[in-house]
């Protein structure tokens, strides 16, 4: 029997023999930057001529690895090795499966701090940060493995009807594309291969393209655990070509996709077209973006509001879906609560951050999120008042640093206000009063997050009501969803409330046969 399932702790890095072991991390890491990988389809490594290069966004000039660059035939090469792995690997037995997961999350438990270390490298994660994606994804396979063994017969929950012989069995779907981004390189992979394939289907997954060690370390781990060849392919190269593909394959069964509104619609469009010699309707489990809410009212703790929408705004550079990137005030508190946001917003470090612990937020994780970013900052004083930042961080390694930015009196219906920026800017809204507050709130086209600051009981029913996400915080701040105690996804834009690292979420993943047999 299997002991409960706990969270895995994150790394106390106050303790100066866990900071040694995460710098023989990161030294073990940067020894081996630089090098080439290939596809992996069906358990035969493929190399190619054509590469594509992962880089270290502190310092874009650091290689972090070469990888195969493929293409539709490589895709198509892939499923057909998932579908032919599916004709097997659906009749493994359910706690046979599982075993594959809990093995794979033995192996990321035992090289933990490698894992973190080159998410430290490869997106600009702080420690911190890393060693919570890395916990995360052990947590997803563990979580996963238990389960399915919890669900795999549930014909315990069907009525008697003698002298019928009933059974309710979850069935796997077949081949699914797996289709991560890169801002939780590790943790969203693992869980979306690992949710797949102990369901009984099999996978191809496609990384993205910034974080491509991650993604192969992360299916590294699961091939390590032994899993059978064509069971788990792996593909590198673009989003739009290889991705495509993936989903507009008549032999793609699902598509477990993270990422932007934008790719997602296109998903959700293309997956919906029944292509030649298509025999299903395709499932899309569909995780997308957020502009997350902070609500403070009068009666809140004022200073655990600030700080909370500090570090759920700023923590990986606000690259989180779950990023509180709009803090909406109630204008009683409002000039209290903006001031200590931008003193404690003052005081987070930032750099390359690699070298210490202390470094509470690194660059953004390309040239082009940093084109992006700026260019949301120069709408940004159009449309509200500087408070803070507002102007990059030149480095001498050239890297896209972009220091924490604070607008202030932002109207509700801004863009800065509307549009997810994804990056260290943080949009402050005055709001009239707490209901004021709330429909601010609830006026994107999102539903992801959102937090409520404060001490009145009835406003935190009415919230419980009434804000529409997916995840609600009340009085604590918007991100940090756990395995198992947050099941995490949203409503609206927000993609299709799958509820990652909950009790529902392997259902997504299955088609449940009933079977009756008259004895
Ligand atoms: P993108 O949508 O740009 O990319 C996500 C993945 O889709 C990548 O692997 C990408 O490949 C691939 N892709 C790109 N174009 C296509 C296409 N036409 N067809 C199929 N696949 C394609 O998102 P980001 O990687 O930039 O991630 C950030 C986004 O993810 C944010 O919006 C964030 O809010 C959201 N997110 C949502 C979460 C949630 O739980 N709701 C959690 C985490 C992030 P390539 O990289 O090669 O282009």
């Amino acid at each position: 029997m299997l002991p409960e399932f706990r969270n895995e702790p994150f790394t106390n890095f106050s303790l100066p023999e866990n900071q040694a072991a995460f710098r023989a991390a990161l030294t073990i890491v940067k020894a081996q930057l630089g090098r080439t990988y290939p596809l992996v389809i069906n358990g035969q490594r493929i190399e190619l001529d054509k590469v594509s290069e992962s880089i270290n966004p502190a310092r874009p000039k650091e290689v972090i690895g070469y990888f195969a660059e493929g293409d539709v035939k490589s895709v198509d090469q892939a499923v057909a090795a998932a579908a032919e792995a599916f004709k097997t690997w659906q009749y493994v037995p359910a706690e046979e499966r599982a075993r594959y997961l809990l093995r794979a999350a033995a192996e990321i438990r035992r090289r933990k701090h490698e894992f973190s270390a080159v998410m430290v490298l490869e997106v600009g994660k702080s420690w911190f940060e890393a060693d919570a994606d890395t916990a995360e994804a052990i947590d997803f396979l563990e979580y996963y493995a238990r389960q399915m063994m919890r669900i795999a017969d549930s014909s315990n929950q069907l009525t008697s009807y003698p002298p019928e012989h009933l059974a309710l069995q979850y069935i796997p779907l077949g081949v699914g594309a797996v289709i991560p981004p890169w801002n939780f390189p590790c943790a969203i992979p693992a869980g979306l291969v690992a949710a797949a394939i102990v369901a009984g289907n099999t996978v191809v997954f496609k990384p993205a393209s910034q974080s491509m060690l991650c993604g192969y370390i992360v299916a590294e781990a699961f091939w390590d655990a032994g899993l059978p060849p064509g069971v788990l392919n792996f593909v590198t190269g673009p989003g739009e070509v290889l991705g495509a593909r993936m989903v507009e394959h008549p032999k793609t069964r699902f598509i477990g996709f993270t990422g932007s509104k934008e790719v997602g619609i296109e998903i959700f469009n293309k997956a919906s077209v029944v292509q030649p010699g298509q025999i299903w309707l395709k499932r899309t489990i569909l995780e997308m973006g957020g502009k997350d809410a902070v609500l403070v009212d009068e009666t809140a703790n004022l200073e655990a509001a600030a700080q909370g929408i500090v570090s759920g705004a700023f923590g990986f550079q606000g690259q989180k879906c779950s990023a509180g990137s709009r803090a909406i005030i109630v204008n009683d508190v409002y000039d209290h609560v903006a001031g200590r946001i931008v003193e404690l917003a003052k005081e987070l470090s930032i750099g390359p951050t690699d070298e210490t612990n202390e470094m509470d937020m690194g660059p953004v994780v390309d040239k082009d999120a940093m084109r992006k970013i700026m260019d949301y900052i120069e709408i940004g004083t159009q449309e509200g008042q500087l408070l803070l930042g507002g102007q990059r961080l030149e480095t001498p390694e050239g890297g896209y640093f972009i220091p924490p930015t604070i607008f202030g009196d932002v109207p509700g219906d801004a863009r800065i206000a509307q549009e997810e920026i994804f990056g260290p800017v943080l949009t402050l809204i005055r709001a009239r009063d707490f209901d004021d507050a709330l429909a601010i709130a609830n006026s994107t086209e999102y539903g992801l997050t959102g937090s409520l600051f404060s001490q009145n009981g009835a406003r935190l029913e009415q919230a419980r009501r009434e804000f529409h996400v997916g995840n609600l915080y009340l009085n604590r701040k918007s991100t940090g969803a756990l395995v198992g105690v947050h099941p995490f996804g949203g409503f609206n834009m927000s993609g299709t409330d799958s509820k990652t690292g909950g009790p529902d979420y392997l259902l997504l993943y299955t088609q449940a046969k009933s079977i009756a047999e008259k004895l």
